[in-house]
């Protein structure tokens, strides 16, 4: 296709955009009386309007109920993990035995790398991406020592090439086979929070395996982005948060994956609590643990019912669409992004996006290398209105999100990025 940065050509776009309806069902915070455009959905997506309806019938149902809500109603909160599941499984390309929600997401890193980061005096590394989001880092780094390891020696971080922004595949399995025997684990995120980049995992858990290692995925960046299938893709064990694409609102619960040949294992060890407690025997509170089967087994406590009521809320919206129409958008809008700051960068803006130009290899997102003028642009953005994110030392996140975003709105950040000179 043929793009113009024109505010027509935009908003005809707009009008053949199959999604184009659901814009009308999120809040947009307001700037001067009117709605921003918004672009960091990467990091808290907006809200949508039926939210606040599902928060509030559980208030009415513990309101009429007290504690018979557990077990009454059209969602008993004992089982309302349960409401979640057929959907995150469709989300991430599971079975629903293999996923339950449950938490916040560092959290359930942790908890699955009680189980799936076991290290031996031989075998005790861990690679990961340089750069990795700092709560990872801090995991890592911290479950390493917690087995006696010193993090210099037992974490891996594999770096882009000097002169370049992303990871190459090639080097990603080249890592992983020059430390063959010695790793443990191999973890990466299904997209980099900061560049963009969506990885391979196929590929990065097909070799993580041959050297006999575990390979998990934080999807905190690509749940609700980018389309995944971790059953197929044999993924060992996955995390991800609700908040960023998923709109659950803040501090929104984790999903996890167990791919269900760990799933059926009961001798693995893991931290206990009585949510992942043989169901039917829950409530007879005797001694001696058994796991449920399957991700539910991790479990360790019951629901955050109002999060998880926002939850399921949100990925209706997920549910209903599907990651295919979503992700045909999200190329769309991206390439359209892509298109429009090329279009206006000049020297004075300096603008160089670090994110593959390849749609296969991002999510519905562009990071923006600038120059001297970066967190100048940046603030005058906000002052336009215009919502997206900085990361030091000088990138500037935007995230089109096909939920909500539109094609005029990018053509509104073009405006606002050369409007930038006005000023200046
Ligand atoms: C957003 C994000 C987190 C946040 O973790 P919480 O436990 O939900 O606060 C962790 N890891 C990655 C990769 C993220 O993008």
């Amino acid at each position: 296709m043929q793009f113009e940065n024109t505010v027509a050509f935009a908003q005809t776009l707009d009008k053949v955009d199959p999604l184009v309806e659901y814009r009308s069902k999120f809040h947009f915070p307001l700037h001067q009386n009117k709605p921003v455009t918004y672009f960091c959905g990467n990091s808290l997506g907006l809200q949508p309007k039926h939210t606040r309806d599902y928060i509030l019938a559980e208030l009415d149902h513990w309101a009429k109920e007290g504690v018979e809500g557990h077990f009454r109603g059209e969602f008993p909160w004992m089982y309302y993990h349960k409401f979640l599941t057929p959907q995150n499984a469709r989300l991430v390309g599971a079975k629903d035995s293999e996923v339950v929600v449950m938490n916040t997401l560092t959290t359930n890193l942790h908890l699955l790398l009680v189980s799936f980061y076991r290290p031996t005096p031989k075998r005790f590394k861990i690679i990961m991406e340089a750069g990795a989001f700092p709560s990872d880092q801090y995991a890592m780094e911290s479950q390493s020592k917690f087995h006696g390891f010193d993090p210099e020696q037992a974490i891996v971080e594999i770096a882009p090439r000097t002169g370049e922004h992303c990871l190459r595949t090639e080097d990603i399995l080249d890592n992983i086979k020059e430390h063959g025997d010695e790793v443990a684990l191999v973890i990466f995120g299904g997209v980099n929070y900061y560049t963009g980049q969506f990885y391979d995992i196929e590929k990065i858990v097909e070799t993580a395996h041959e050297v006999g290692a575990v390979a998990g995925v934080d999807l905190a960046h690509a749940a609700g982005n980018v389309p995944l299938k971790l059953h197929d893709w044999n993924v060992d064990f996955a995390v991800w948060c609700s908040y960023k694409y998923l709109n659950a609102g803040p501090g929104g619960p984790s999903g996890l994956f167990v791919h269900e040949r760990h799933g059926k294992n009961s001798d693995l060890p893991r931290f206990a609590g009585w949510w992942g407690h043989h169901e039917a025997e829950r409530f007879k509170m005797e001694k001696g643990f058994i796991p449920m089967e399957g991700a539910e087994g991790w479990q360790l406590s019951n629901a955050q019912i109002f999060s998880f009521a926002a939850y399921r809320a949100s990925i209706e919206f997920h549910d209903e669409v599907g990651m295919e129409a979503i992700r045909k958008k999200s190329e769309l809008l991206s390439a359209y992004l892509e298109f429009v700051v090329e279009s206006v960068n000049r020297p004075g803006l300096d603008l160089n996006i670090i994110t593959p130009k390849t749609s296969k290899d991002r999510g519905s997102q562009l990071s923006i290398l600038t120059g001297e003028n970066g967190k100048a642009i940046f603030d005058h953005l906000a002052s336009r209105g215009v919502i997206c994110d900085w990361r030091e030392p000088n990138v500037i996140r935007l995230a089109p999100v096909p939920l909500y975003n539109s094609f005029e709105d990018v053509w509104k950040f073009g405006e606002a990025l050369v409007s930038f000179f006005d000023i200046a």
